[in-house]
């Protein structure tokens, strides 16, 4: 069975195709390449024992999109290619709306054409916005993001629930919490383009000398340090999460489905409490100073992920340490690509 997974050489679709070939499905890579480069594929085919198809192009490009579904005959799609940067997304929120909605559609309208059903949707818990009450589960009431990147996210899921109502698809949105970590193997993992946003990439570059200090963007919040807290999610289990949702798609016998599962480890963690895990895994030091919050920052958000172990039979495995441990194996391997 082929599937087609649009930023497959990214951070989390590079592991996802891992684990799709692993599971024996064929798998058809469109990424235009803009965060991501082409060695992954290389590293991939290391890894898997199989190489995927790859098309190097920008899904907004429908003509090229058609002949790929001309070509292959494609069962599902895994819709990794987006834009996600927060703060770039303030700067210019055209770019964003466009890239991650008109491909959307792009592909979308494909399905739609010639009958395909199965997909799957990366979405984010930026969609609770600061949510009221902790863990957060699938019920938990939406709040418009404050970003347009997180609105993006939140469109995207109206944008597929409205496709899989109207058509008779299945489709399954998955929230992503923060997802960490590299493959355990050091040959996939997140290529961070200039100065890292995310926490974990710019901890490991502090660790490695490339940043000078950690800034914490605040030590004021109501949690039990003062730092926020967020719930990481190791990037492999994530990637399973994807399996296990396709799977669960194909496998329906009901002809709509609307699937939405939150994928998060269930713990939360302060910011200095990854910190210390990084410096205790990897025996480093991470240098950090407390500054002002960040604007847009929330306080805290973990997961309730218990409904897609109840319906998938997925939960995650990995701890945090082990997951910081990855990360920073990645690190050196890029290092010794220098
Ligand atoms: N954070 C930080 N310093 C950094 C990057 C992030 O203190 O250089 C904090 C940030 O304020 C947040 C947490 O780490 O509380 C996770 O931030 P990240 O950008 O990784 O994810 P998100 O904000 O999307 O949850």
């Amino acid at each position: 069975m082929t599937i087609l997974v649009t930023g497959g050489l990214g951070y989390i679709g590079s592991h996802t195709v891992v684990e799709l070939l692993k599971n024996e499905f064929e798998v058809v890579i469109v990424d235009d390449l803009s965060n991501s480069e082409r060695f992954i594929l290389q590293n991939i085919e290391k890894i898997a024992g199989k190489k995927p198809a790859f098309f190097p192009f920008d899904l907004k490009r429908k003509e090229l999109l058609t002949q790929i579904f001309d070509a292959y005959e494609i069962a599902g799609c895994i819709n990794f290619a987006a834009y996600k940067a927060v703060g770039e997304s303030q700067e210019k929120p055209l770019d964003y709306y466009e890239n991650n909605l008109f491909t959307l559609i792009n592909i979308l309208q494909e399905f739609k054409v010639r009958n395909i059903s199965n997909f799957i949707f990366s979405s984010s818990c930026t969609v609770y916005g600061q949510a009221d009450e902790m863990p957060i589960d699938e019920n938990t009431p939406l709040k418009t993001p404050e970003s347009s990147y997180g609105k993006t996210k939140q469109m995207g899921e109206e944008i597929l629930k409205d496709f899989a109502t109207a058509y008779g698809r299945r489709v399954s949105l998955l929230r992503y919490f923060n997802p960490i970590g590299a493959h355990p193997s050091a040959l996939l993992g997140e290529l961070p383009i200039g100065i890292p946003n995310n926490l974990v990439p710019y901890v490991t570059q502090t660790a490695a000398g490339i940043r000078e200090k950690l800034n914490i963007w605040g030590n004021d919040y109501p949690t039990e340090d003062g730092t926020a807290i967020r719930d990481y999610i190791y990037v492999v289990d994530l990637a399973k999460a994807h399996v296990k949702a396709l799977q669960k798609l194909i496998t329906s016998n009901e002809e709509t489905v609307i699937d939405i599962f939150n994928i998060g480890t269930g713990k939360g963690s302060s910011v200095l409490e990854v910190v210390e895990a990084y410096e205790r895994a990897n025996n480093v030091s991470v240098p950090y100073e407390i500054c002002e919050r960040r604007p847009g920052d929330i306080t805290i958000a973990y997961a309730n992920a218990d409904k897609a172990e109840r319906e998938l039979g997925w939960k995650a495995e990995t701890s945090l340490e082990e997951a910081l441990r990855t990360t920073w194996e990645w690190q050196k391997y890029l290092e010794s690509r220098l």
